[in-house]
């Protein structure tokens, strides 16, 4: 190995490209990060600058033209140049589900029960026991604090409800990494704490994840670790969230940080 750095328990990806089909120049243009297993890395970023793009590739809902992405060493993607089309990486369904992802709509199935909606994918596609699957995510419900919704249709529920049992149904995957893209951002006010305390719950436990937010203060409380992404490139990094936002070391991440102020 002629980078013996690139060890990691966790997650990597490395000198990432990402380009959308006749676009003149890549959106991710050689990004690279580790995320230690169990910590928690906040992307932040303007609105354009490559934060969702950077959460589907890694979920293999977008192909990659260049560069790794890794867990625990094991690569799960790697890019192909002439794959700029946009569709699915050709990831196995089973390297899928290492990776959870939850959108900042609320993607519910809503001729399915909130039951259903968590339960559909691990009966379906990882072929596990239905009634070991409904005795599980009955006992995740009761963790986001929604024990009793169960039997509830997706419409029946606020939209903070909703994104829990997003939550839910990422979570009962197993998903090795979690990622998040702005999931509070079309959530009225108030429920926005709801659902924010159950992602700093979930950090607690241990969970590895990924998360895209524009709440400065949550964000500040659940980092690990920090990237500052512009234009398709890592402008800025830190391990240490209090001294990001109290000294950045940047001009972008200045003004960035002065727009929330
Ligand atoms: P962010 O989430 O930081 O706002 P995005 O990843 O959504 O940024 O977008 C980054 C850039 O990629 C933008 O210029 C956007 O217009 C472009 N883009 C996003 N999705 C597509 C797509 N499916 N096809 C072409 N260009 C896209
Ligand atoms: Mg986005």
């Amino acid at each position: 190995m002629t980078e013996p750095e690139t060890t990691c328990k966790g997650f990597e990806v490395n000198h990432l490209v990402k380009q959308y089909a006749n676009a003149d120049k890549p959106v991710l243009d050689d990004i690279s990060f580790k995320v230690e297993h169990g910590s928690v890395l906040v992307v932040l970023g303007p609105s354009g600058s490559g934060k969702s793009t950077l959460l589907r590739t890694i979920a293999g809902l977008e192909p990659i033209q260049g560069g790794t992405i890794s867990i625990n060493n094991q690569v799960i993607d790697a890019g192909k140049p002439g794959t700029e089309r946009a569709g699915r990486s050709d990831r196995s369904s089973e390297l899928r589900t290492r990776i959870g992802m939850v959108f900042q709509s609320y993607d519910l199935f809503p001729n399915k029960t909130v039951l259903g909606n968590i339960t559909m994918a691990p009966v379906l596609v990882q072929k596990r026991d239905k009634s070991e699957v409904e005795a599980e995510a009955i006992r995740l419900l009761g963790r986001v604090g929604l024990a009793d919704r169960k039997d509830s249709w997706p419409h029946e529920l606020s939209g903070g409800q909703r994104q829990r049992v997003a939550i839910c149904r990422a979570l009962i995957l197993h998903p090795e990494v979690l990622l998040l893209d702005e999931i509070t951002a079309a959530l009225d006010p108030e429920m926005v704490r709801e659902v924010l305390d159950v992602v700093l719950e979930l950090a607690k436990s241990g969970q590895t994840m990924l998360i895209v937010t524009h709440e400065m203060q949550f964000a500040r409380a659940i980092a690990d670790h920090i990237i500052l992404l512009d234009g398709g490139r890592i402008v800025e990094e830190s391990y240490d969230a209090q001294a990001f936002f109290e000294h950045p070391q940047t001009e972008r991440a200045q003004q960035f940080l002065h727009t929330f102020e």
